[in-house]
């Protein structure tokens, strides 16, 4: 199957699957070995090497989904991030990061890069501008991840690609909360594509996995130092993976007309001081975000009116679930600062914007309707017992 020639949701149910030719059966048959006969001397399958035949029929799904040449698929996001950055960075180099990137990315950056002799900035404005004045003479990637977590602000991803490419850098981009189905950065021309497969990708929660897309070249760079690391998948969840991804774009798209519709209406409700969503046309970055993505995504953030205390909200809510994690069918909440980004510093929080009574929506694909009533029910709830303070 040629992957320029079908269409997106085409890829998700077909791209890469097994054929079961012994049963005739509908799905891709799990392959649990992890010792198989040697065919040739070239081949030599191993689930540690990537190349069990799940692990390989995922693969060409993936890459084909973010039109990339070839992919790996990991045991989390951590590990696709980590062994892709440490693939292309040794001892005297130096990395040029967005500031507001994930928790995790940034603890690994900040807690091992030293210890390996890779020296790192982060941007202090998020434009050309801003990474250019960065890059030094041993500068050997741009890092950057769009819309970003939690506030939704957007990196001109073909501005950023440009100026590496006048560098001679290579790229790469955490494309988790925009998945495939928004926004396709290798089109834009960054090098690498890295997702958490833990979230939009397997969609249901129950699924930790990362993906790395890129060129056969790169992507070969990268197992060099995967099949060393070892962070590979089990097949049992490739194949879950597999299965989720078939409905990757009708989950997504019913998710970004949710949030869409969500966005606009707290924008209106009175108790409700901001909204941040990429979609709307009040987002400072709403039209690089039109520019660059084919929809706005499921995530976005808000801020109740002063007064009104954001964990008592969270705890009346009673359809929206709080939790950790983000993506899946339904929809979830949590605070930035108590939560995912607890471990900065106040002062770290304030200069990324991330004010205490900010709320992260991952909205899911429970019908708009019931989720504003929830929403109103919890408000009011709240209300009363703030005047009962
Ligand atoms: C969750 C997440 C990760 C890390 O993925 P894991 O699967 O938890 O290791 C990386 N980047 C973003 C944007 C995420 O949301």
């Amino acid at each position: 199957m040629n992957s320029k020639k079908i269409g997106f949701n085409t890829i998700c149910t077909h791209l890469g699957e097994i054929n079961d030719e012994q049963f005739k059966g509908a799905v891709s048959p799990i392959y649990l070995s992890t010792s198989y006969a040697f065919e040739d001397v070239d081949i030599k399958r191993y689930p540690r090497y990537f190349n069990t035949p799940n692990q390989e029929a995922l693969c060409k799904k993936i890459a084909a989904l973010e039109k990339g040449e070839a992919s790996l698929i990991f045991g989390s996001g951590m590990a696709a991030i980590s062994t892709a950055l440490f693939a292309f960075l040794q001892k005297g180099d130096h990395i040029v990061l967005q500031r507001e990137i994930y928790g995790g990315t940034a603890n690994l950056i900040n807690e091992e890069f030293e210890k390996h002799g890779i020296q790192f900035s982060y941007v202090d404005s998020n434009t050309f501008e801003g990474y250019e004045e960065k890059i030094k003479s041993n500068t050997k990637v741009i890092y950057i991840e769009t819309p970003s977590n939690p506030l939704l602000s957007i990196t001109d991803i073909k501005a950023i690609g440009d100026l590496a490419k006048k560098h001679d850098i290579i790229t790469m981009i955490d494309n988790t909360f925009a998945s495939p189905v928004n926004q396709n950065p290798i089109e834009l021309g960054i090098d690498i594509v890295l997702h958490s497969a833990t979230k939009y990708l397997g969609g249901h929660s129950d699924i930790l996995a990362g993906a790395v897309v890129s060129t056969e070249k790169h992507i070969d760079q990268i197992f060099q130092v995967a099949k060393n690391f070892g962070g590979s998948l089990s097949d049992f969840t490739v194949w879950m993976l597999e299965r989720s991804i078939k409905t990757l774009g009708i989950r997504v798209k019913a998710q970004n007309k949710n949030a869409m519709k969500l966005a606009k209406w707290l924008d209106k409700l009175e108790d409700v001081s901001a909204v941040y969503y990429p979609g709307l046309k009040s987002h400072p970055d709403h039209e690089i975000a039109k520019k660059q993505m084919k929809g706005f995504g499921g995530m976005l953030s808000f801020e109740l009116n002063e007064g009104l205390d954001a964990s008592k909200f969270q705890k009346e809510l009673k359809l929206i679930k709080s939790s950790m994690s983000l993506a899946g069918v339904e929809s979830t909440i949590l605070s930035p600062t108590l939560t995912s980004h607890a471990l900065l510093s106040e002062e770290e929080r304030e200069r990324q914007g991330i004010r205490d009574g900010l709320l992260r929506f991952s909205v899911g694909i429970e019908e708009k309707e019931d989720l504003m009533q929830d929403i109103l029910q919890a408000i009011k709830k709240t209300k009363v017992l703030a005047l009962e303070h």
